[in-house]
């Protein structure tokens, strides 16, 4: 285990930003920290990274005891880490080289030359090596940052919103390059980020975070598919949300039927629909007996969204969304047939 973080807790006056919270990341592993703003995923890191006092718990880097409450607490430089945040922070007045060999003083000369010129040409910075950072695109330097944490081989990565300050574009194409050279590292990695597609992009887990606990950690799939709890849900994307009675083992929406799992005839829940789960298809298709029509249709892409106006059972008009593969786009008043998809259909329990 590169990481084994053991009941912390961390609070700042009155605030407690981190809750009895126990992580671990193995090596070779990239694990991401995802929540929204303030739920406590930067504290986490920081504990990690020795940049926070110790509170409650303890940090353990590769089987060894770091910090404790009343323990001696190992400064970060002396964690056999890499950290990259927000803003790369390259030095101005050094040559890209020299930003990346910096962190190599326990090497000759030659060796640091050498290691960091294999790191930048993993990154497609071989020909950048002599210029100054200003130059250099924000995801560039982006770049020359990871280079530089990972120059001197550290056991563990720290990520705080690594992309976070680039363009769509450019942050697609730097978090591929990352999550390459993170692999072929062998270096276990930690990561905090609050965009969702990111987390499922980089992550072989993800804990996902609020009010500064773990709500739910699993693989990116697990989260996905099978989430415990509505926040988890909500969190992976927009939903429609209805509230319905179970009645003979099923859960009847104006979207469609869904089975009940289990939950007993009488209980009130609420379903959570993702968009694609709602199929249309045209009125008439056999087994399909859901009636609405669409409101407007829009292409995003590889998916079509369809916003709809669906009749619900006591001729009430309910506004949902569906997304549906490829081009698809009925137009305007276009009377549809719908039914759902179970596997993207989420029930819980009404809370009374
Ligand atoms: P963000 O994505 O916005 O950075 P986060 O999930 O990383 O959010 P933290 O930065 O860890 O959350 O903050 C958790 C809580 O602790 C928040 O309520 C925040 O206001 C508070 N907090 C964080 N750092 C400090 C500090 N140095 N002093 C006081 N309160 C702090």
């Amino acid at each position: 285990m590169v990481l084994s973080l053991s009941d912390i807790t961390h609070d700042f006056g009155a605030t407690r930003a981190v809750d009895s919270v126990s992580l671990e990341v193995r090596a070779g592993e990239v694990v991401c920290l995802l929540g929204p703003s303030g739920c406590g995923k930067s504290t986490l890191l920081r504990i990690a990274a020795g940049l926070e006092t110790l509170q409650h718990g303890v940090v353990a880097l590769d089987g060894r005891t770091v910090a404790t409450p009343r323990g001696p607490q190992l400064p970060p430089e002396q964690r056999n880490l890499g950290l990259m945040f927000q803003d790369a922070a390259l030095f101005p007045h050094l040559t890209v080289l020299e930003n990346v060999t910096f962190g190599l003083g326990h090497l000759s000369q030659g060796e640091r030359r050498e290691r960091a010129r294999s790191m930048l040409a993993n990154l497609g910075l071989a020909e950048h090596e002599q210029s100054y950072p200003h130059v250099l695109s924000g995801g560039q330097q982006q770049r020359v940052a990871l280079a530089r944490a990972l120059a001197p081989a550290p056991g563990l990565m720290l990520l705080d919103e690594p992309f976070s300050a680039l363009d769509a574009r450019l942050r697609e194409q730097t978090r591929d390059d990352t999550l390459h050279v993170l692999k072929s590292s062998g270096a276990g990695t930690l990561m905090v980020t609050h965009d969702p597609e990111e987390a499922m992009f980089m992550a072989d887990r993800i804990a996902l975070m609020r009010d500064g606990r773990i709500l739910q950690m699993g693989t990116p799939a697990e989260l996905y598919c099978q989430p415990t709890d509505p926040f988890v849900v909500r969190f992976f994307g927009e939903v429609n949300e209805v509230e319905a009675v179970v009645e003979d083992g099923e859960i009847r929406t104006a979207f469609g039927t869904v089975p009940a799992n289990g939950l007993a005839d009488g209980t009130a829940v609420q379903a959570l629909i993702r968009p694609e789960a709602v199929r249309v298809s045209p009125v008439g298709e056999p087994g399909r007996h859901q009636r609405s029509h669409v409101v407007v249709s829009r292409l995003l892409g590889r998916t079509s969204l369809l916003h709809l106006c669906v009749h619900g059972a006591n001729g009430e008009e309910i506004h949902g969304h569906s997304r549906m593969p490829g081009v698809f786009l009925p137009p305007e008043n276009q009377p549809v047939m719908l039914d759902l998809d179970p596997s993207q259909v989420f029930v819980y329990p009404r809370a009374h």
